[in-house]
C-alpha cells in the first residue's frame, strides 16, 4: 500500500507530557491497606506526589506516595538495554491505610509543585476489600497471558496478542460484578521495547483504576541468561524482571522474587513464581507451605494457587513433547503440599488455551469431573487459563485420551470466581470473543467437610482419648 498525503492538521501536543496517569490498584499487606501506583513525568525533586482520597461527603485525606524509576543499567541485555530502552518516567505508589470494609472511595493523583500548584489526575474510584473471612459476595477475574494491542487496528512493532482487546473490553463491560483481577505472569510482552509498558497500562486503565490489579511473573516479564532466573532463555528481551517490579506493585516481601500471598474475603490467594527455584528446600518452596499452611479453612474456605508455568497439568503438544504433561519438576514438587493443605483450584498460564482437570493427584482422578461437587475436598482442580490474550497458534491440544483432562478450550477466555459464601463456589469459564460462559462448576461443602480426611491429607492421629 502507498501511502498518500490527503491534508496536514496544526501541530498536537501535549496539555501536559508529565501529568500523571494510568493508576493501578493493588492489594497492601494488610487487608485494609490499598495500594495505588502511577506513572508520571515528575521526579521526587520536582514535585510532590500523593493521592487525595476518601469517602463520599466526608473529610478528604492526603496520603504521601513513594517514587521509583530505573535507568539503562538496570536492564540485563539487549533490546531492553539498546534500541528498546525508554525511560519509564517515574513510577509512584501510595498507600492507602485503615479502609473500612467493602466501603467505597474516590480519589485523585495528585503532585505538588515548588510554587504551591497541584497537578491533578482525573476522579477515580475503589471499593475497599473485605475483612479475611467476612461473608459476603466476593467475585475474582483469573487469567495469564494477556499483553496488549491497538484499539485502532493499526501496526504494531509485535502484534502477538490479537486476542487481548476482546479480554479487556469483556473485563470493563463486567466491572461492576468484578472485586479483584489476577494476572498470572506474561504481562504485556514488552520483551524489552519499554514503551509497551506505558501501552498495557492504558490499556488496563479503566479495570486497574477500579479494582485491584495483582499480577505475577512469567517468562516473559523475567528470564535472561545468567542472571538467577530459572530458566536461561531470552524471553524478557533483556528486562529480568525490573519494569514488572516496579511498574506494578505487589504485596511481596520481595518484589523481584514476586510471590506473595493475599487475602480477599473468603478466599486465600497464594501466587507463586515459577521463574525462580520453586523446589523442596529452595525459599519458594518454604513460601508455598507458609502460604498454604497459614490460613483458617472455617473463615478462608477457598485456597486458591497460582504460578505462571504449568506446575500442574496440561495436555498441550509443548508438553505431551516434553513428556511430561507438565513444566518439568512441577507437580512432582509440590502436589503433598497441594495434597495435604486442600488446594481447591491451581491456576496456571503460559499455555494459550483453557484447560479443566477432574479432582487430580499423582495423575490420578480422584473423583470423577463434574459441574457439581459436593461434600470432603477429594483432590485440587487444575487449570490452565493462559488464553486472555497472546496468540494461540502454537498451543494446540494433544488427540492422545488423556484420563485427567475434563474440559479443553482452543480460544481466548478467562476465568471468574464467585464466593456466595463459606459453603458455595461458582467457578466460570468465559470466552473473551461474546464474555458468554462455555464450562463452570460449582462447589458445594461445609467445613466439616474440609476438615475431613481424603488420600494424603490429614495428620497424623494417637490413639489416646
Ligand atoms: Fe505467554
Ligand atoms: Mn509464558
Amino acid at each position: 500500500m502507498k501511502p498518500k498525503l490527503i491534508a496536514v492538521s496544526n501541530m498536537v501536543t501535549f496539555v501536559n507530557p508529565k501529568a500523571p496517569v494510568y493508576p493501578r490498584l493493588a492489594q497492601g499487606k494488610s487487608w485494609n491497606e490499598m495500594t495505588i501506583t502511577w506513572t508520571s513525568g515528575y521526579d521526587i525533586k520536582e514535585a510532590v506526589p500523593f493521592v487525595e482520597w476518601g469517602e463520599k461527603d466526608r473529610p478528604r485525606f492526603l496520603s504521601p506516595a513513594g517514587t521509583l524509576t530505573f535507568d539503562k543499567n538496570s536492564m540485563c541485555g539487549a533490546p531492553a538495554r539498546t534500541v528498546g530502552w525508554r525511560h519509564p518516567g517515574y513510577i509512584h505508589t501510595s498507600f492507602l491505610k485503615e479502609l473500612w470494609p467493602d466501603s467505597k472511595y474516590t480519589y485523585m493523583l495528585g503532585h505538588r509543585l515548588p510554587n504551591g500548584t497541584n497537578i491533578w489526575s482525573k476522579l477515580y474510584s475503589f471499593k475497599a476489600s473485605p475483612y479475611p473471612g467476612q461473608d459476603s459476595l466476593q467475585q475474582v477475574v483469573i487469567f495469564g497471558d494477556m499483553g496488549k494491542a491497538e484499539a485502532d487496528g493499526s501496526n504494531e512493532f509485535n502484534d502477538f496478542q490479537p486476542g487481548s482487546l476482546n479480554t479487556t473490553n469483556q473485563i470493563i463491560r463486567d466491572l461492576e460484578n468484578i472485586d479483584m483481577v489476577v494476572h498470572i505472569g506474561d504481562i504485556c510482552y514488552a520483551n524489552g521495547y519499554l514503551s509497551q509498558w506505558d501501552q498495557f497500562t492504558s490499556q488496563i486503565e479503566p479495570i486497574a483504576s477500579t479494582a485491584p490489579y495483582m499480577i505475577g511473573s512469567g517468562n516473559h516479564e523475567r528470564d535472561w541468561p545468567g542472571t538467577g532466573s530459572f530458566y536461561g532463555n531470552l524471553d524478557s528481551g533483556g528486562e529480568c524482571g525490573v519494569p514488572a517490579q516496579t511498574v506494578f506493585y505487589t504485596p511481596a516481601e520481595n518484589r523481584a522474587k514476586f510471590w506473595y500471598a493475599t487475602d480477599y474475603g473468603m478466599f486465600r490467594f497464594c501466587i507463586a513464581n515459577t521463574e525462580e527455584d520453586w523446589r523442596p528446600g529452595t525459599e519458594q518452596y518454604k513460601f508455598i507451605e507458609q502460604c498454604l499452611s497459614s490460613v483458617d479453612r472455617q473463615k478462608q474456605p477457598w485456597l486458591i494457587f497460582l504460578a505462571h508455568r504449568v506446575l500442574g497439568y496440561s495436555s498441550c503438544t509443548y508438553y505431551e513433547t516434553e513428556g511430561t504433561f507438565e513444566e518439568p519438576m512441577g507437580r512432582e514438587a509440590l502436589q503433598e503440599l497441594w495434597q495435604k493443605h486442600k488446594v481447591d483450584l491451581a491456576f496456571y498460564g503460559h499455555v494459550h488455551n483453557y484447560e479443566r482437570t477432574c479432582p487430580v493427584y499423582q495423575s490420578q482422578c480422584v473423583a470423577d469431573a463434574s459441574d457439581h461437587y459436593s461434600g470432603p475436598f477429594k483432590a485440587t482442580t487444575h487449570v490452565v487459563v493462559g488464553g486472555a490474550g497472546a496468540s494461540i497458534a502454537d498451543s494446540e491440544f494433544t488427540t492422545s485420551n488423556i484420563q485427567w483432562s475434563h474440559f479443553r478450550d482452543f480460544d481466548f477466555g478467562f476465568v471468574k470466581l464467585t464466593a456466595f459464601n463459606h459453603s458455595s463456589l461458582l467457578f466460570e469459564y468465559k470466552k473473551s470473543r461474546d464474555g458468554n460462559v462455555y464450562d463452570h462448576f460449582t462447589i458445594s461443602r461445609d467445613y466439616r467437610d474440609i476438615l475431613a480426611c481424603s488420600i494424603d491429607n490429614c495428620s497424623r492421629t494417637t490413639l489416646a482419648t
